[in-house]
């Protein structure tokens, strides 16, 4: 199958001052939709080409699998953020102060850990095996699926998400949304 560019679920600009649309326009029509088209040449003619993204992600290694997973994590991170202010869903709101105590903890937690990120990654909430709220830290391309782990929210980490200056400064800190996953 060939796999195809998510369509950006807000405009460009949309998530200004926090996010430029310069950082959109790198971000999602240069390095995301390399990765698509990177994707379908590599997997031309081989055990890959008529599996799903999933399946890829699960089955394949090295330039395929770094393909394959940075598609599924950066449809994750565009659909995970919005210019409208989200809450989360009353089920994840129980599961957050359950496992990390309260919603600050966990967004001092989350963001900790994308900061502490060595290099490049991502970091992600996910429930784990046991049914735990986890954040993850995640170098490259590596996916929370290898684990069996099902994926919350991600914040991309790669310099290349925010190293082009934001034009004006953002006046308080971007809401952490949640997904229609649970
Ligand atoms: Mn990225």
């Amino acid at each position: 199958m060939v796999h195809t560019l998510m369509k950006l679920p807000f405009n460009e600009n949309a998530l200004e001052p926090y996010i430029s649309k310069e950082t959109i326009q790198y971000h999602y029509d240069k390095h995301h939709a390399g990765y698509v088209n990177k994707l379908n040449s590599l997997i031309e003619n081989t055990e890959y080409a008529e599996m799903t993204l999933e399946e890829i992600i699960k089955k394949s290694a090295g330039n395929i699998f770094n393909n394959a997973s940075q598609i599924y994590n950066h449809d994750f991170y565009f659909k995970g953020m919005s210019s409208k202010e989200n809450v989360p869903s009353n089920i994840l709101s129980e599961w957050i102060e359950r496992d990390f105590g309260s919603m600050e903890e966990f967004k001092k937690h989350f963001l900790q850990t994308a900061v502490n990120l060595f290099g490049s990654g991502w970091a992600w909430l996910s429930i784990d095996k046991k049914g735990n709220l986890v954040i993850e830290a995640r170098s490259n391309a590596d996916n929370p699926l290898l684990d069996e782990h099902i994926p919350l929210l991600t914040c991309d980490v790669w310099e290349h998400a925010y190293y082009i200056v934001t034009p004006e400064k953002p006046k308080h800190l971007p809401k952490i949304g949640t997904l229609e996953v649970i």
